[in-house]
């Protein structure tokens, strides 16, 4: 689905919508977020069109972590200043998607900026060790059963 019209993430990979690239190769293009949580927010989004997690192959899911990482690294010689930095990566909308083709966010982060999850407050119980393991061996089952192409 490239450059259909119907995802505007595949029309900028195809070059049909504005966009500010940072980087291209055969798997990966990344550019800057339209309206910046920080100045310096990157997306690093598959050339194939995936709106989830669920159809990205495992060199272009490997592609995009490492391209953000660099990224990362690249921006204090670059100007873009931060104090820490946070991939983000929302898949569906009750993750908070709102483009529908996946896209890790490289997000710059300084102290009292308006971006936060905070898992530390939030209300949770604790599991026991059993349901842990339980929840381990079933996860470890499914994902030997789901390797990619
Ligand atoms: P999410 O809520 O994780 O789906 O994030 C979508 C992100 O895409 C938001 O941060 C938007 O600002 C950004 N965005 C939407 N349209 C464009 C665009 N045409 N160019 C660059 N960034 C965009
Ligand atoms: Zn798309």
């Amino acid at each position: 689905m490239a450059g259909t019209g119907s995802c505007i993430f595949c029309d900028i990979v195809a070059g049909n919508s504005e966009a500010s690239v940072v980087y291209r190769d055969d798997l990966v293009t990344a550019f800057m977020d339209i309206r910046p949580v920080n100045s310096g927010h990157t997306l690093v989004i598959p050339n194939i069109h995936s709106t989830g997690l669920e159809k990205i192959d495992e060199s272009t899911g490997g592609r995009m972590f490492s391209i953000a990482c660099r990224i990362s690294e690249a921006m204090p010689s670059a100007g873009i200043k931060r104090e820490g930095l946070n991939l983000f990566l929302a898949d569906g909308v009750i993750a908070g998607q709102t483009v529908f083709h996946a896209h890790l966010h490289v997000l710059p982060r300084h102290t009292g900026d308006p971006f936060a999850i905070d898992i530390e407050r939030l209300e949770r119980g604790i599991p026991s060790r059993t349901e842990l393991d339980n929840q381990a061996r079933v996860l470890a089952g499914m994902l030997a059963r789901t390797r990619r192409r």
